[in-house]
């Protein structure tokens, strides 16, 4: 039976580390760091997604902005708003919150929001940096992901690593960031053609793909770490993540659980980056 790797113990550890960290930013420079939130209509799901971000700046310690703007905002609208929050001092970190109503251009947002107040690295900018191993900001769910594989303690260091699924928000950054710690990466998407094989030679797994049990446990090595990414609703209401974990967690040495595993960390890692951002827009060298 494999170990559970406890998301929820480690994203409090993070965030643990930040109030701290916030704290000497409090008392040292008398700086509150500063988080907008930008949600756009009413879906159910942004909506707690949103509230679970305001929660976590107030336990850290930060001060959160929330903007929510009805469905029918227009792209110039909330680019204006964006303008404006690039150049307001008390915000160091801007996050608006996806999928955005059709008729806003995703694209066009995230190139507008300033690199220097991109918490969610989404920005060219920020993505081309982690391209060349010199950044300041991570994208939140694979720096959560970093985390998580070094709480068990393996050193990714020439380990076989493959990560299924090859999105700009997860599978890219996250091949990035093993390889940035010298793993071999191999990258499955939905044309690779063996992906039992590819999946079975993997010391390290990551599956980000969003489909419900699509790995089992005939697809793991022995002893592997296995990280669920996916974050799949079933007709029942249930989440569920990629990996099937009943049949999992007889081979792999440790394994994420859906819900509890990389979903806290994703917010944590967004505190972690608004904390850095705090201290570049106010040119803080240590805290
Ligand atoms: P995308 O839909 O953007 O990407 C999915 C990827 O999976 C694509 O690269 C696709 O390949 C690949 N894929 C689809 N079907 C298969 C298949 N049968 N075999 C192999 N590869 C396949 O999803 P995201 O990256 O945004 O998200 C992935 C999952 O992670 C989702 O469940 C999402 O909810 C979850 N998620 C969880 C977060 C968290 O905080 N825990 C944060 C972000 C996402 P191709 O490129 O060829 O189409």
């Amino acid at each position: 039976m494999s170990k559970i790797i406890d998301g929820k113990a480690v994203s409090q550890s993070v965030k643990d580390r930040i109030k701290e960290k916030a704290a000497r930013l409090k008392e040292k420079y008398n700086v509150t760091a500063g988080l907008a939130v930008i949600i756009v209509g009413d879906d159910p799901a942004s909506r707690i997604y949103v509230n679970n971000k305001k929660k976590a700046c107030e336990y850290v310690g930060f001060d959160s902005y929330e903007y929510a703007l009805p469905e029918e905002t227009t792209e110039n609208e909330l680019l204006e708003l964006i303008n404006k929050l690039n150049n307001d001092e008390r915000i160091d970190g801007i996050l608006c919150q996806l999928p955005l109503p059709k008729h806003i251009d995703e694209n066009v947002i995230i190139n507008n929001i300033s690199p220097n107040k991109d918490v969610d690295a989404f920005h060219p900018v920020n993505v081309g940096k982690i391209m060349i191993g010199d950044y300041n900001f991570l994208p939140c769910t694979p720096a959560g992901v970093m985390e998580l594989i070094a709480s068990t303690g393996i050193d990714i260091k020439g380990k076989e690593c493959v990560v299924v699924g090859r999105s700009n928000i997860v599978g890219k950054p996250m091949s990035m960031l093993l390889l940035h710690k010298s793993g071999t990466v191999t990258i499955c998407h939905s044309k690779t053609k063996d992906l039992k094989a590819e999946c079975k030679r993997a010391d390290i797994l990551v599956a980000a793909v969003g489909v419900p049990n699509l790995i089992k446990g005939d697809m793991i090595k022995e002893g592997a770490v296995v990280i669920d990414v996916g974050m799949n609703r079933l007709d029942s209401g249930k989440l569920c993540g990629d990996v099937e974990f009943e049949s999992a967690s007889n081979i792999a040495g440790y394994i994420t659980p859906v819900p509890g595993g990389v979903g806290p960390m994703t917010i944590a890692m967004l505190m972690q980056n608004t904390l850095t951002a705090a201290m570049i827009n106010r040119n803080i060298v240590k805290e």
